[in-house]
């Protein structure tokens, strides 16, 4: 059976619109994995973090038939082929992806966690999620992305499309 599935795309490391349009060219290649729709791509300022440059983020849709870790371990694939580092969590990052929902499937297990357990809790996904998918429901929460979205408070962070892509 196949899923739609969300995957949340971010960088902030090099040239990160270039980046994110890379990841999606080899996404698409993917076996089993139709690439669905594409959100606007935006200018975020990290949170949670001090001192680290601004990030692009963007989401992607797919209808896939693989199983969510089967997705995972591709995408975990890209990320190091497109010389992903990893150090320290939260690290600038060439690319950075995430399965965001894999259709209504709730999993928690040690290496995956589905739907994306901050999801809810970052405008810089809820507001490409919106734009995509605004009636898709949040499988634990029970919620919409609109009213995710719409109910989220102001955590001072700029979520701002660029121009021109
Ligand atoms: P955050 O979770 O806050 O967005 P991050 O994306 O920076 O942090 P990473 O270092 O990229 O975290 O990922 C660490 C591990 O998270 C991955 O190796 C993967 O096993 C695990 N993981 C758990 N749930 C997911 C998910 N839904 N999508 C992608 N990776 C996930
Ligand atoms: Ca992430
Ligand atoms: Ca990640």
């Amino acid at each position: 059976m196949a899923n739609t599935a969300f995957i949340g795309l971010g960088s902030n490391l090099g040239d990160k619109l270039k980046n994110c349009l890379e990841a999606i060219e080899l996404i698409r290649e993917i076996p089993g994995c139709d690439l669905g729709a594409k959100s606007g791509f935006y200018r975020t300022t990290p949170v949670g973090v001090e001192g680290q440059d601004w990030y692009v983020n963007g989401v992607i849709s797919l209808r896939t038939v693989l199983p969510a870790h089967d997705l995972l371990n591709w995408l975990l694939g890209i990320e190091k082929r497109m010389g992903r580092v990893r150090k320290d969590k939260w690290d600038p990052r060439t690319i950075d992806l995430d399965i965001l929902l894999f259709g209504q499937t709730v999993i928690n297990h040690e290496d995956l966690t589905i739907p994306h357990p901050f999801m809810h809790l970052r405008r810089f996904v809820l507001v490409p999620m919106v734009q995509l998918a605004p009636d898709s429901i949040h499988p634990v929460l029970g919620k919409t992305m609109s009213w995710l979205l719409e109910n989220f408070s102001d955590d001072g962070q700029t979520v701002t499309e660029l121009e021109g892509k």
